[in-house]
C-alpha cells in the first residue's frame, strides 16, 4: 500500500480560491495522478492558516493575511464530494495546545498532521526565501538559536499528543546553506526531538517534498529516519504536493530510501484511527 496523505488541493497563492479548487473535478485530477503513480490511499490536509477558524486558535499576521475560507464546508466538501481521506495540517503553537485540540474535537477528520513552521513568532520555511517579507527574520538569530528551537519545538509538537503525522520532521533545513545553516552536525540538533518522539505515539512524516526545494532532499534526513524507525514509531509517506502533479513525487526513490532504513510497513489512517500496511 501506498500513501499521499499530505496534500494540499491548491498552491500557496492566495488568488487560489476555495471555490475554484475544492471541486469533484480537482479532487478527481488528484485522485488520477495517484492511480497512476499506484498510490491507493490518498488523503488531504490543507493548511489551517486558510480558514478564519484558525484566527481563534492565533491571531497572527500571517494567519490574518491568509484566513478566508470556512472550515467546515472544507470538511463537508472533502467527506460529500470526493473520495479522498480528509485530514488538516495544523502548526504546533506552544501554550495554544486548548485551543489547538478544539478546533480538532469540533471535525470529524481522518488524521492530523502536525508542523513546526514557525519558531517563535518567524516563519521558518521561508527563511531565505525572498518571496516573504519577512524572510530574513532569521538574520536576527544566530542559525544555532533557530535549529535549537525547531527541534525543542518539534519535540514539543511529538509531545503534545495533538497530531498523527509529524509532518516534515527536519523542516529547518529548506533553504539549505542560503537560510539558516549552524557550524555543527544536525545530530546535534536531532537530540531533543529524538527523546520526546520516544515517548510520543506520533506517526513520522517522510515527505518527499524537500527534493523540490533548495535543500533537494527528503525531510527527514536519513540517519534522522534510521533513528525513528529505531524507537519503533511508524512512518506515514507522502508528497507535500500543491498541485495534481506533484501527486507522488519521486515515490520509487522514496520506497527504497524507506526500505534501506528498515521500513517494512507503513500507517494508513481513518477517523484518527492508525494501522500498518505492507510497503509495496
Ligand atoms: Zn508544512
Ligand atoms: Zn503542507
Amino acid at each position: 500500500m501506498l500513501t499521499d496523505y499530505h496534500l494540499h488541493l491548491r498552491p500557496d497563492d492566495e488568488r487560489a480560491r476555495a471555490r475554484d479548487h475544492f471541486t469533484a473535478e480537482n479532487a478527481q485530477r488528484y485522485r488520477e495522478a495517484a492511480t497512476a503513480a499506484g498510490i491507493g490511499e490518498l488523503g488531504v490536509s490543507e493548511h489551517v492558516h486558510r480558514f478564519h477558524q484558525s484566527l481563534v486558535v492565533w491571531d497572527h499576521p500571517w494567519y490574518r493575511y491568509w484566513a478566508a475560507d470556512d472550515l467546515d464546508e472544507y470538511c463537508a466538501f472533502v467527506r460529500e464530494e470526493t473520495d479522498l481521506k480528509l485530514g488538516i495540517e495544523l502548526d504546533y503553537l506552544p501554550g495554544r495546545e486548548e485551543r489547538i485540540a478544539e478546533l480538532v474535537a469540533a471535525h470529524d477528520f481522518d488524521y492530523v498532521v502536525g508542523s513546526v513552521h514557525f519558531v517563535d513568532d518567524t516563519i521558518v520555511d521561508l527563511l531565505g526565501d525572498a518571496r516573504w517579507r519577512d524572510h530574513d527574520a532569521w538574520r536576527r538569530y544566530d542559525p544555532d538559536t533557530v535549529w535549537r528551537r525547531y527541534f525543542e519545538l518539534l519535540g514539543q509538537a511529538a509531545r503534545s499528543g495533538l497530531f498523527d503525522i509529524l509532518a516534515h520532521p527536519d523542516l529547518v533545513k529548506v533553504q539549505g546553506r542560503s537560510g539558516p545553516w549552524p557550524e555543527r552536525d544536525p545530530r546535534f540538533y536531532w537530540e531533543v526531538a529524538l527523546e520526546a518522539i520516544a515517548e510520543s505515539d506520533v506517526a513520522i512524516e517522510f515527505s518527499t517534498a524537500g527534493w523540490r526545494k533548495p535543500i533537494g532532499e527528503p525531510y527527514p534526513d536519513a540517519a534522522f529516519l534510521r533513528e525513528c524507525v529505531a524507537l519503533g514509531r511508524p512512518i506515514a509517506l507522502s508528497s507535500d504536493a500543491h498541485r495534481p502533479d506533484q501527486v507522488g513525487f519521486r515515490y520509487e526513490e522514496a520506497v527504497e530510501l524507506l526500505r534501506d532504513a528498515g521500513v517494512e510497513r507503513i500507517a494508513v489512517f481513518e477517523r484518527r484511527a492508525r494501522r500498518l500496511e505492507p510497503l509495496p
